[in-house]
């Protein structure tokens, strides 16, 4: 049986051509950008108002700027079978120099926190987040960039 993929947060990324990416909102007032998108109101406090908040992509690479692991299973409301053994995973917070912002986000299946180091690069790339019967649902993974 083929799953359906479907965003685990509709509106948050694209795959569209131009590659995998991260939407965020700009203000047209202020310039600022914002991750996740958002869309009543500018949240920077300093805005003066009444600009546009435009989608946009938001940078595929940046640099580690934090990273942590999860090794205890989260009490409910966290989804998880307790039948199955927990498995870690690793969270990476990446600062986008051009949107001036930290986005969080999980390592590529198969990173750990061995594999990483504050200021290495790193690139957005698709990722599943669960599975179910039905569906497949997906979301986003930094990985450090090898090339
Ligand atoms: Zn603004």
């Amino acid at each position: 049986m083929t799953r359906a993929r479907t965003p685990a947060v509709a509106g948050w990324f694209t795959d569209a051509p131009g590659g995998f990416r991260l939407l965020g909102t700009r203000c047209s007032a202020c310039s600022a950008v914002f991750f996740p998108p958002e869309g009543a109101f500018c949240r920077n406090p300093d805005c003066a108002g009444g600009g546009e908040l435009l989608e946009v992509p938001l940078s595929g690479r940046g640099r580690v700027w934090s990273y942590t692991d999860g090794r205890y299973r989260p009490p409910a409301p966290y989804v998880s079978d307790p039948s199955v053994p927990w498995e870690p995973y690793t969270l990476v917070a990446v600062e986008l120099a051009a949107e001036a912002m930290v986005v969080l986000g999980q390592a590529a299946p198969g990173v750990g926190v061995a594999d990483l180091a504050v200021g290495m690069e790193v690139e957005l790339v698709p990722g599943v987040l669960h599975e179910d019967a039905d569906t497949t649902w997906t979301t986003w993974h930094w990985r450090p960039v090898t090339s």
